[in-house]
């Protein structure tokens, strides 16, 4: 099972003898996944990018919607109190899934994106000055870079980056000497979207820890693929996408230590987030609610907590050999094609394989490649520096989830060999 099993750090037992993942099983919970797109079954690798949505997510929604809607925290009648009741309970299953001591460590969010915007501006806004340094990592999203800059710019601090190796590995070495006095966050991905790289965040969190620097973890990419354990890594603050995750699109959680959050001041002002308000002064809710401004995306959360719920009926050891299984057996089968260059071969990967095809834009390779019904995500991933790194403008990129089947990447690899032949 799924939920709180083992540290995310570790990788979970893979007998020969144990049973595997029943793919076909999990495979007919997915109803998207029988669609045809241009006459071709629909074989979807795009799964960094945004995962598809088991039968028991899709009908949590339509059940909300269809029986249980109400706005939450305010009513006194039935519905209004059930509606709470899903709502905080999805903040309980979330809870588990992370690991994290309480409930009240929880805010949901819009995203990821969102975690990261409140962190830096709350976070930001009181603890960074002229001269101060957010730490990031050479690997770093978009959503994990532009926020920190946005709130340095602001205060007059600035970003330094743990840089990587050409496999894609973070120079963890280099990690004492990046960490100064005027160090006064941490922020880094845990699997990288472009690359699949697991970085040890435990290690550098330890790292930071030894100087007293708090550490943000952004584990959209992680949450599909690993178990976290928030405690374990003993990270500040955790973020999470709820529609990478088999979720709704537009829910999300940030984890934070009830003590860093209590210490924070509310990121946005509203309804819900407050105690008292009167014109000379508002006082703020307690957590989690402080950081819930306005009517939460209700049925985002309740499709979460399914989402998690159908997570847990999964044995993950089981997730994981499958995985791990289609890493290794694509990474083979795309490596053969002639003028293909991976990008990203770190010894510790999640289901991620980027590409490059010689004298061929990555732009092509995904037309190209959606003709045979296979959807690759193409361009820079929001991760352009990289892209700088590696000196391409963009990659292909394909991201299986535990749905997908060797025959899938056979699919994906013969299409490829098709763009191959085309650009000779
Ligand atoms: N971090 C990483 C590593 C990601 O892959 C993504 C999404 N591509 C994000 C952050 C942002 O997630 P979202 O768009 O759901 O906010």
């Amino acid at each position: 099972m799924r939920a709180g099993a083992a540290p995310a750090d570790s990788a979970a037992p893979t007998g020969a003898a144990r049973p595997r993942l029943d793919v076909a099983r999990v495979r007919a919970d997915f109803p998207i996944l029988q669609e045809r797109v241009h006459g071709k079954p629909l074989v979807y690798v795009d799964n960094a990018a945004t995962s598809q949505k088991p039968r028991q997510v899709i009908e949590a929604l339509l059940r909300y919607y269809a029986t249980e809607n109400a706005n939450v925290h305010r009513g006194v009648y039935y519905l209004s109190e059930h509606a709470t009741a899903l709502y905080e309970g999805a903040r309980e299953k979330a809870r588990r899934f992370l690991n994290a001591r309480e409930a009240r460590e929880i805010v949901f969010v819009r995203s990821s994106t969102e975690a990261i915007n409140l962190v830096a501006s709350s976070y930001g806004r009181t603890h960074l000055g002229t001269g101060d340094e957010v730490l990031v990592t050479a690997m770093e999203h978009h959503s994990d870079i532009v926020p920190w800059q946005l709130v340095c710019e602001q205060r007059g601090a600035a970003l330094r980056v743990i840089p990587m190796d050409e496999r894609g590995v973070l120079c963890v070495d280099e990690v004492p000497k990046l960490i100064g006095a005027r160090t006064k966050l941490v922020a880094l991905v845990h699997v990288s979207n472009s690359l699949g790289t697991i970085n040890p965040v435990a290690e550098i969190v330890a790292l930071a820890h030894a100087r007293g620097v708090p550490v943000l973890v952004d584990g959209a990419q992680a949450a599909p693929h690993l178990l976290i354990d928030v405690q374990a890594l003993d990270c500040d603050f955790y973020t999470v996408s709820g529609h990478k995750m088999f979720g709704p699109t537009g829910i999300g959680l940030l984890y934070g230590k009830a003590e860093r959050l209590d210490a924070m001041p509310p990121y946005q002002g509203g309804g819900d987030m407050i105690r008292s308000v009167t014109f000379e002064k508002t006082t703020y809710a307690p957590l989690p609610a402080k950081f819930e401004a306005g009517t939460p995306h209700i049925a985002g959360a309740v499709g979460l907590g399914a989402a998690i719920d159908y997570l847990a009926t999964l044995e993950w050891h089981q997730v994981e050999a499958h995985e791990a299984d289609l890493l290794v057996y694509a990474t083979a089968s795309l490596a053969g094609v002639p003028g293909l260059r991976l990008i990203g071969t770190a010894p510790r990967k999640a289901s991620v394989v980027s590409f490059v095809l010689d004298g061929v834009h990555a732009h092509d390779v995904g037309t190209i490649v959606d003709r045979e019904g296979v959807a690759i995500r193409t361009g820079h991933h929001c991760t352009q520096p990289v892209m700088d790194f590696f000196g391409v403008p963009a990659t292909a990129r394909a991201a299986f989830a535990f749905y997908n089947t060797r025959e899938e990447v056979d699919a994906l690899v013969a299409a490829v060999r098709k763009v191959r032949e085309v650009f000779g």
